[in-house]
């Protein structure tokens, strides 16, 4: 591992802490008698990055048996028992290790970046993480019809960075910048620059596209940078709900969770037949409208208005003790977002409302 991406680890007070600490590559090599060190670079930026306690031992007997993260991730948004909480995180933790550590050499140094710098994993990497099938070994498959291809990792635009916070003559490093240099030391090689992101995503929502390979592995990361400060800005314009996940340093996010889980996707207007025969192939059916389902909408409502704090509208699940009680800053409790699939539900009880709200959820 470089010096540039360090992993810290604490032993105090019977809980293990690991501290992320970043030294900009820029500074670290030649470039410094040119420019100079800032000071919050030659301090290094450190962030907590892993708490926990060392006598947690894990009560799988309190738990259920969980098919996937998404179920795991579904219990943890409404579980209340400690000791449950830590062994469903322990476990989602544990498998995203597992999927995530033949692509880089420390999972750690990976969430550190994905915190330092806003970013998440999302796109048909993240939507295959989540229902990945728990009772097929990790080293032999996923229990999905596909494989994922390759890592796709969403980086915001910041509209302040970081090195010029501190000292505003200097250069600065921008997401994009320290992924590159992530992955550059995690033996990844540029292997083309793209113009537009594969997966239907309109090119005014994407600044720039790098796809990189690991050396002497099939391994490919498509690193997307958003035109704006925020990627979820990015996620909302993917052309189908089915990839509109996000897998960030802390927290598992689903903005379509009772379609997501039937493996059924709301289709947006960018849609084209390529995309659409890709995720069919998969097993996903796409949804045109919903007249014929009988019951009421309730929260599968195609029309709901959505919203990170809207409980039941999204899932959002923290995966570590760090991010139990925090808000993730990648998705800003303001945003609202809803399908563009129209509502023909006769029975709806969200329709006759106007804007929907999720008092009237079942
Ligand atoms: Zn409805």
């Amino acid at each position: 591992m470089n010096d540039a991406f360090q992993v810290v680890s604490s032993n105090t007070d019977s809980a293990l802490r690991q501290y992320f600490r970043f030294v900009d590559l820029k500074w670290a090599g030649p470039a410094t008698s040119i420019f100079g060190v800032p000071p919050a670079v030659r301090a290094g930026i450190e962030l907590l990055v892993v708490q926990r306690t060392l006598d947690h031992t894990r009560l799988l007997s309190t738990v259920p048996d969980f098919p996937n993260i998404f179920a795991a991730c579904h219990f943890l948004a409404s579980a209340s028992h400690r000791e449950s909480v830590a062994t469903t995180m322990d476990i989602v933790y544990d498998r995203l290790v597992t999927r995530f550590s033949s692509y880089f050499n420390d999972v750690t140094a990976f969430r550190g970046v994905l915190q330092l710098t806003g970013s998440a994993v999302s796109g048909s990497f993240a939507l295959a993480c989540i229902l990945d099938d728990f009772s097929e070994d990790p080293r032999v498959g996923w229990g999905l019809e596909w494989q994922p291809r390759d890592m796709d990792i969403f980086v915001p635009t910041p509209t302040v960075s970081f090195d010029a916070r501190d000292a505003p003559s200097i250069p600065a490093s921008t997401p994009f910048e320290i992924m590159h240099a992530f992955l550059t030391c995690n033996g990844y090689e540029k292997y083309g620059t793209r113009a537009t992101y594969a997966d239907g995503m309109p090119e005014d929502a994407v600044r720039r596209v790098f796809r990189y390979r690991r050396t002497g592995t099939s391994h490919l990361v498509d690193v997307v940078e958003s035109v704006t400060s925020s990627i979820l800005d990015m996620i909302l314009r993917f052309p189908s709900t089915i990839v509109m996940n996000m897998i960030t340093a802390h927290h598992i996010f689903v903005m379509y969770p009772q379609w997501t889980v039937r493996r059924m996707a709301l289709p947006g207007p960018t849609l084209d037949g390529i995309i659409r025969a890709k995720y069919q192939s998969r097993g996903f059916v796409f949804v045109e409208g919903n007249n014929d389902i009988g019951v009421p909408c309730g929260l599968t409502c195609p029309a709901l208005a959505r919203n990170v704090a809207r409980r039941g509208s999204t899932l959002l699940a923290p995966y570590t003790e760090i991010g139990k009680g925090a808000v993730p800053q990648e998705i800003p409790l303001w945003q609202v977002w809803k399908s563009s699939v129209p509502c023909t539900n006769s029975l709806c009880n969200l329709a006759s409302t106007g804007i929907p709200y999720f008092d009237n959820a079942v």
